[in-house]
């Protein structure tokens, strides 16, 4: 018996990274996984997964989630893992860039929930919606992550606000703040540094436990967070940092 059996799981950014793992994991675990991603090519790896049905959507396209939401049967949990990492202090901010940090990382999560929300409550059986934040939020601040971090500390808020209002009609809502995770991402965000080694080894060396996440050891808590195990949990941010920020 898997911990999700019977649940519809749909989740975003699931080409790579974290949301690869997350729908791997689910599809496990026995839900049925609607992976989407605004990259159909990365989806085309978790094709033909048992379990598992991959659809392309563009998150900050308003319309193509309508739609989308509009088309599925039934929903469990949803998973709101898109966003975007920009590096530099706010002399690296342009106004562009402000604004697609937060219309990624933030905007994206209101459009989301402004679909589903109203699908759990008529579907009259509850659910689990998990935000993706961060440590690097209103947890912890981080240099040359100016924006990144008041977008994650923004999911933060708006996850406390949805849990509230919503709580009686037993939708949970929880965010997951983590630390740094070996990701394709990451690695990109390495490269770009003028040295890639001595990056590793900072981004290591922030982490207590010595070393990098595993976008597997994320999923665990996702599936914890959607699964029946968490029904008592609401409202809460879920840091998982290898010990950065004690
Ligand atoms: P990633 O950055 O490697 O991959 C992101 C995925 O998002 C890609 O598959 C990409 O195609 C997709 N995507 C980008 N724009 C999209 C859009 N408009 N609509 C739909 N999909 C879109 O993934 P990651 O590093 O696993 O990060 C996933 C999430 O986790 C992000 O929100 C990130 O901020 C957060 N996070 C990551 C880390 C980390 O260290 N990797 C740490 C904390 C939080």
């Amino acid at each position: 018996m898997g911990r999700l059996d019977g649940k519809v799981f749909v989740l975003s950014a699931a080409g790579q990274g974290i949301g690869k793992a997350v729908a791997l994991m689910a599809a496990k675990e026995g839900a049925k996984v609607i992976a989407t991603d605004v990259n159909g090519e990365l989806l085309k790896q978790l094709e033909g997964v048992p379990g598992i049905h991959t659809q392309v959507l563009d998150v900050l396209n308003k319309q193509e989630i309508e739609k989308f939401a509009n088309s599925l049967d039934s929903v469990d949990v949803l998973f709101n893992c898109a966003g975007f990492v920009h590096h530099g202090t706010l002399l690296d901010c342009a106004e562009k860039d402000w604004d697609f940090s937060f219309n990624l990382n933030v905007k994206s999560v209101y459009t989301m929930c402004s679909y589903f929300v109203p699908k759990l409550i008529a579907q009259g059986r509850g659910g689990s919606i998990i935000n993706m934040a961060s440590v690097v939020s209103s947890i912890k601040g981080a240099p040359n992550r100016f924006v990144y971090g008041a977008t994650k500390a923004a999911v933060i808020g708006l996850n406390k606000s949805l849990a509230v209002d919503f709580v009686q009609h037993k939708i949970r809502f929880n965010t997951i703040c983590p630390g740094t995770v070996d990701t394709p991402s990451l690695r990109d965000r390495m490269a770009a540094q003028g040295d890639p080694e001595q990056a590793y080894k900072d981004f290591i060396a922030r982490q207590k436990l010595g070393r990098l996440g595993t976008p597997d050891e994320i999923a665990y808590l996702v599936v914890y967070l959607a699964s029946d195990e968490s029904n008592f949990v609401t409202g809460q941010d879920f840091i998982i940092d290898g010990g950065w920020s004690i």
